[in-house]
């Protein structure tokens, strides 16, 4: 059976290898930080983690997972509801609602299964789910678990959302799904409009807020903060395994009953194991270091505001934005590779984002900031982007585009 199935896997395999889709993986020699050692021995500065703090190798967190193995073990060894609640897991909940501003949290093993747990306790096809087209994927899963209808509409596009929410009327139930962060752009979803909106319409709010939780939002408590609409959110999902540590687990944050009947029927929580309790109070010990100081969280926004500021002045196009993720904008697909191939070459890691990861037509290069850089790590990056840019004629396409638009020529050529 398998030598016909096997010939099959490798043809495709190959066509992905073709098609330039195929993922190979650079293999780290070390931890994750700012300056990382790949496995062949070269050291490169690190662009692309979502190490938003730079907690994932900070000696507090690892010293809160150590002192946790002694405390309370490895692992449960079982499903919560079982016997895989430990006081630490219920002083985290506690930790996140407090700082979220909810009313109670759920632990899941991951935000991939927060999403796909969420929807389907809750929502059915009485129901309807109206969904940001460029959310993520395990919110799409998530509500393909469910039987609620779907409606998308167009990337935070307040009219489309409204059709969505006209057209759903006769739904008992209706929740507007989106990401806090939008990891592509680095955008902030629109929460107050859509939170008018949801009020307007009667319809709750979802908002999945794994690329701000921890560092967005003046206290780093994430999009509903930035946005002034802290506690008009229903649901809040998002994860451990980026900016709070980055190891995994991840959470739902919201409404008493919503929570409570999360943990009755919520099937990734309920058959599947207990976050590992190094885990649990090592995430302990990121809130804990966020509330007794600004100081990393004022260093992420800091170090993306200069980036910004010295790619923008070098001539680069960049989405506009104020959140750790910077896209510079290239457009030409091949050439974003290519750029991203010479800045490794350069010891700066980035990655080129091509299609189907974004729409055709605008590549770029995702810059990831983190509070573990300084000023020398950002200044060397900005001087490689210099070098390649001009190289590639980069640089030059660029400073044309831009006299083109300020004479009204031509558009801003971005994505929205
Ligand atoms: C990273 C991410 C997830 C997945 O989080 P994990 O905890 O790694 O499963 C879910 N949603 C969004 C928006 C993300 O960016």
């Amino acid at each position: 059976m398998f030598e016909s199935m096997r010939v099959q896997l490798a043809d495709e395999l190959n066509e992905l290898k073709q098609k330039g889709l195929y993922k190979s993986e650079r293999v780290l020699a070390g931890p994750q930080q700012a300056c990382i050692e790949l496995a062949d021995g070269r050291q490169v500065l690190n662009f692309c983690a979502n190490n938003y703090l730079g907690l994932s190798d900070h000696p507090d967190i690892l010293d809160a997972a150590r002192e946790s193995l002694d405390r309370w073990g490895y692992g449960l060894s079982s499903v919560r509801f079982i016997c895989g609640t430990q006081e630490v897991h219920k002083m985290l909940e506690a930790k996140l609602s407090n700082f979220l501003g909810t009313e109670d949290t759920i632990l899941y093993a991951s935000c991939f299964d927060a999403n796909g747990g969420v929807f389907a306790p809750l929502f059915d096809e009485r129901d309807a789910i109206i969904s940001d087209a460029l959310n993520h994927a395990s919110i799409i899963d998530g509500v393909r678990l469910c039987k609620a209808s779907r409606l998308v509409y167009k990337h935070a596009d307040m009219d489309d959302l409204e059709r969505c929410l006209r057209e759903s009327k006769d739904a008992r139930w209706r929740v507007i799904a989106t990401d806090g962060v939008f990891s592509m752009d680095g955008c902030i979803a629109p929460l107050s409009a859509i939170c008018d909106l949801a009020r307007r319409y009667d319809a709750l709010v979802m908002v999945d807020d794994s690329h701000a939780t921890g560092y967005v939002g003046r206290n780093g408590r994430g999009t509903a903060e930035y946005r002034d609409v802290l506690g008009r959110v229903d649901l809040i999902t998002t994860t451990f395994g980026k900016a709070l540590g980055g190891a995994s687990g991840g959470c739902v944050s919201g409404r008493r009953e919503i929570i409570d009947m999360l943990r009755q029927r919520s099937r990734p929580y309920l058959f599947s194991n207990t976050l590992a309790p190094p885990i649990a109070a090592a995430t302990l010990r990121a809130l804990d270091m966020l509330e007794e100081s600004h100081h990393l969280r004022d260093k992420v926004v800091d170090n993306a505001i200069y980036f910004r500021h010295k790619m923008n002045r070098a001539g680069f196009d960049l989405l506009s934005g104020t959140t750790a993720i910077v896209a510079v904008m290239l457009y030409d697909e091949p050439l974003a590779v290519q750029m991203a191939d010479r800045l490794l070459d350069e010891g700066i890691y980035v990655i080129g984002f091509t299609y189907p990861v974004v729409p055709r037509g605008q590549a770029r290069i995702r810059v990831q900031l983190s509070a573990a850089h300084n000023r020398e790590h950002i200044g060397r990056a900005v001087g490689s982007f210099i070098q390649v840019g001009i190289d590639l004629g980069v640089l030059k396409r660029h400073k044309h585009r831009k006299r083109t638009a300020a004479t009204g020529e031509e558009g801003s050529g971005r994505a929205r």
